[in-house]
């Protein structure tokens, strides 16, 4: 009787956080032929963060594939989760063998919230699937993957304080955002992506972004600079219709903000803050009315 060499099975995990992003500026530059606008914008990583494990056995006798699970009871779990996505296409572009691929996400970050929660997943999920491969992917061959699931997730695999131009995915590292703490604001609605460039696309954009002075400011280290001129195209359009965004502003300003924005297609609304004890009091006194608030900082 032939007995086969029993195969041993292994199991390898990691946890990655998914950092999200804001927008210093954003503006819109123009649309491409197949619709994608082009974007020039400055973005900023913050502390808030999911937490992405991922596990990944091999040997077993019957592997399960790629099985995700989120702390979000709502939140899908098969194809139409970015993470899933992601799993699937790092297993088609690298050859590499499934096994069984869990990832489970603890959600902390807003959803639809101009934050990029979903592409930081799928970043996450790259990146720890390439540690826990061996695959040795460069930082180039991960954007290129990420830039097949979304424009955002090649900066989310980097962080930082970046220029992002094209349509998202042409990166260029600025000097680091000079630290602060940040109050982070979502009212209680959702924006998606394509609904915010259809409301911007209806109304004229007379006031642009100060991209390049933005940038003259972060070389300088200058913190009041940076904050003078925090600019969204996006903002005059989802803010119109939505009162909320206006408010919480004005609550920031008014609390000791030195600088305040929505970030992305919105709708959360930031406060920047040099000083620690402002910052915790407008979160606590904001976190009252607004459940989704948090108090962050620049990384
Ligand atoms: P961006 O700033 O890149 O536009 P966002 O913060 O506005 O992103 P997300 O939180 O990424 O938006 O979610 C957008 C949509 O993607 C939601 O409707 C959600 O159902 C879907 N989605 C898919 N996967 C995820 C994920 N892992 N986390 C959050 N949302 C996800």
């Amino acid at each position: 009787m032939f007995f086969g060499k029993k195969q041993e099975v292994t199991r390898a995990e990691t946890a990655v956080c998914a950092r999200a992003k804001i927008n210093l500026t954003l503006d819109v530059t123009g649309r491409r032929e197949d619709g994608y606008h082009t974007v020039r914008m400055v973005m900023q990583s913050v502390a808030l963060h999911d937490e992405v494990r991922v596990a990944v056995t091999r040997g077993e006798k019957k592997p399960r594939g790629i099985l995700l699970t989120c702390s979000l009871p709502y939140l899908p779990v098969d194809e139409r989760n970015l993470a899933y996505r992601a799993a699937e296409l790092f297993y088609r572009e690298t050859g590499a063998l499934p096994g069984t691929c869990e990832i489970y996400i603890e959600k902390r970050i807003p959803i639809a919230a101009g934050l990029a929660g979903g592409s930081s997943d799928a970043a996450a999920v790259l990146r720890a699937l390439d540690t826990l491969h061996e695959t040795g992917l460069t930082d180039d061959e991960l954007c290129a993957i990420g830039l097949k699931l979304g424009a955002d997730v090649p900066y989310c695999l980097r962080g930082g304080t970046m220029l992002a131009e094209g349509i998202g995915e042409q990166l260029t590292a600025l000097a680091p955002m000079p630290h602060c703490w940040v109050v982070l604001c979502k009212p209680p609605f959702a924006v998606s992506t394509g609904e915010a460039y259809r409301e911007m696309d209806a109304i004229d954009i007379k006031d642009r972004p100060d991209t390049n002075g933005i940038i003259r400011a972060l070389e300088k280290g200058d913190y009041s600079g940076v904050c003078r001129r925090l600019s969204n195209v996006m903002e005059l359009a989802i803010a119109t219709k939505r009162r909320q965004i206006g408010e919480i502003r004005a609550f920031l300003t008014e609390n000791g903000a030195d600088g305040t924005l929505m970030s992305g297609s919105g709708p959360t609304v930031y406060g920047l803050f040099a000083d620690e004890g402002r910052a915790k009091t407008a979160a606590k006194m904001l976190s009252r009315r607004f459940a989704d608030t948090f108090f962050t900082e620049t990384v």
